[in-house]
């Protein structure tokens, strides 16, 4: 369904990927471990177990300090009686909590988050003084409790330190448009909606290579790879607009395909923890 739709439609035109010369050293964390029936991640899935991992990214920026992308869970959510886990978990399929902020040292001063579930932004509570980039519906979205959205703002709602971001700037690769955070090409914010209503996928260039961290546009690398859309129920329970999930999905397979070098870091793929280097180890310099 999925192929028939894309080839009835134009792909974008895809730039080739470029190193950024400002960033500094980047990081990849575990944040969380589980597992969930094939059905929901796949629309041809059972009831066998698929593996989720939750994913955090560091970068520490010569100019602008620590940088995090999805922060994971809040630390909180380590107590079941203080915070809707099991819940949460049955809803994201994590069940092993590994807060961020445990494996850190050292402050952190700017953290984006792809999209508003609790298992990327709400790690935002344990860094209080940080500049959030997001966009404005993102993070609207983000306040609305919904335990099956798996949104759950009470850890972050008081955060004070917001930037909205608008993808102000022309195409970028697949996308039609995208927002330079430091205006120094290392990290770029591009618009996937579909699986939330602001979703937002973040390139990450580094010297050595890009990392294109995809949030849940991609829950696994068979999504963007193929491509293939999540179960079902998932798309009609869970996604905004599943429509546009799958031209996120496109346009990330797209990209992937033109730009071999290119790292697609999806949202909960277990073989990313195996295939690259894990925190305190740099993932890219
Ligand atoms: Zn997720």
């Amino acid at each position: 369904m999925l192929l028939l739709w894309a080839c009835s439609r134009p792909l974008p035109t895809v730039a080739p990927t470029t190193g950024g010369e400002g960033l500094g050293t980047v990081y990849m964390a575990v944040t969380g471990r589980g597992q969930s029936p094939g059905r929901v991640s796949y629309p041809r899935g059972g009831k066998e177990l698929v593996d989720f991992v939750g994913y955090s990214f560091v970068l520490d920026h010569p100019q602008h300090g620590r940088v995090v992308v999805d922060p994971g869970y809040p630390s909180v959510a380590q107590d079941p009686h203080t915070y809707p886990g099991e819940f949460i978990s049955d809803a994201t399929g994590l069940r092993e909590v590994t807060p961020l902020v445990d494996q850190l040292d050292g402050a952190v001063q700017h953290v984006l988050a792809t999209h508003g579930h609790a298992d990327h932004i709400g790690g935002l509570a344990d860094f209080p003084n940080a500049t959030l980039h997001i966009v404005e519906q993102e993070w609207l979205f983000a306040l609305k409790e919904s335990g099956l959205n798996a949104v759950v703002p009470w850890p972050y709602e008081d955060h004070a330190a917001k930037d909205f971001v608008r993808f102000d700037a022309g195409s970028y690769g697949p996308f039609p448009a995208h927002h330079d955070l430091f205006g120094d090409g290392s990290v770029v914010m591009l618009p996937t909606h579909g699986h939330t209503p602001g979703h937002t996928s973040v390139l990450i260039n580094a010297q050595n290579g890009s990392w294109l961290v995809v949030g849940d546009a991609a829950w696994h690398e068979r999504h963007w790879a193929e491509p293939v859309p999540k179960g079902t129920m998932t798309r009609l329970v869970l996604e905004d607009d599943p429509k546009a999930a799958e031209l996120a999905l496109l346009r990330i397979h797209a990209w992937a395909e033109a730009d071999p070098g290119l790292n697609v870091m999806a949202g909960h793929e277990a073989s990313l923890e195996q295939r690259y280097p894990l925190l305190p180890e740099p993932l890219a310099r």
